[in-house]
């Protein structure tokens, strides 16, 4: 039995306690894991929620099992809605997170469901979906959005092969820089005039991240609030051969993080 979004809380509330409901309306959205953070929602401890899939191949991803194909470990959308009531006593924020949560089209859905549910949620982003960022923003408490390194450098962040772009292939790198660039300033924009908690971030990979691309992304932020700039771990890369490369030190990261503060930006955080 298929219940509109309207009745389900009214379900989830008891009362309809006698029907036996099937929870089918966020089955579209693959489901990897549930876990309890205590440094995923600033100042509060939270349930995060990791979706399947990207539509990049970042090669220093530190959660590539996300996005291998035919990834065995989705689990059902009613496990997750009935695992977060049962967190509720404890905690009522919830980090929606992945691989890239804005891949799919039932995102601002899921989310309002979850802010009519009393809860707060923080949204992890790449920042590629401007149009999805803006459906979700009304019921979002807070936002993440990664910046990888300056746009022009996108090129570099292969998309993932299904990406349903096609002529995206096509396109010379000067077009793809361009694409890349216009998907992310229209999400600074977007996220800097919303009105909520946001904060943008880095992970500083040696080779993908200079100190020309800290410059480069400290004028698209000019003014934000917040920024973090965490460190790259080799150990944990998709590709072999990051594994290797050694990561900038603390000095060069707190050099970084001067370099932003030029920016007016308000606080600029390192995560080591
Ligand atoms: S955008 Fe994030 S999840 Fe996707 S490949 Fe890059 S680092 Fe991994």
């Amino acid at each position: 039995m298929k219940i509109s979004l309207e009745n389900l809380s009214k379900v989830k509330s008891g009362l309809f306690p006698s029907i036996s409901i099937k929870i089918t309306m966020f089955e579209e959205i693959k489901f990897a894991s549930i876990i309890t953070s205590l440094i995923d929602y600033p100042s509060h401890v939270s349930s995060v929620i990791f979706l399947i899939g990207c539509n990049l191949r970042c090669q220093f991803c530190q959660n590539s099992s996300l996005w291998i194909e035919n990834n065995p470990l989705s689990i059902s959308s009613e496990y997750i809605l009935e695992e977060l009531e049962k967190r509720k006593s404890f905690s009522r924020f919830i980090v929606v997170s992945g691989g890239e949560p804005c891949i799919y089209p039932s995102l601002p859905d899921f989310i309002k469901y979850l802010y009519n549910s009393g809860f707060k949620v923080k949204l992890d982003t790449n920042g590629l979906n401007p149009d999805m960022i803006k459906r979700c923003i009304p019921y979002l408490d807070y936002i993440a959005m990664d910046i990888k390194t300056s746009p022009e450098l996108y090129v570099l962040l292969e998309p993932k092969v299904k990406w349903k772009l096609r002529q995206f292939y096509e396109l010379d790198k000067i077009q793809k820089s361009k694409y890349y660039r216009n998907k992310i300033l229209k999400s600074i924009k977007l996220i800097m005039n919303s009105g909520i908690n946001y904060e943008f971030r880095t992970t500083v990979v040696p080779g993908l991240v200079t100190e020309k691309d800290i410059r480069k992304i400290g004028k698209l932020v000019k003014g934000c609030k917040k920024y973090v700039l965490q460190q790259f771990i080799p150990s944990k890369s998709f590709k072999k051969e990051l594994r290797k490369i050694i990561p900038y030190s603390e000095r060069d990261i707190n050099k970084f993080a001067k370099i932003l503060e030029n920016f007016n930006i308000k606080e600029v955080k390192i995560l080591l």
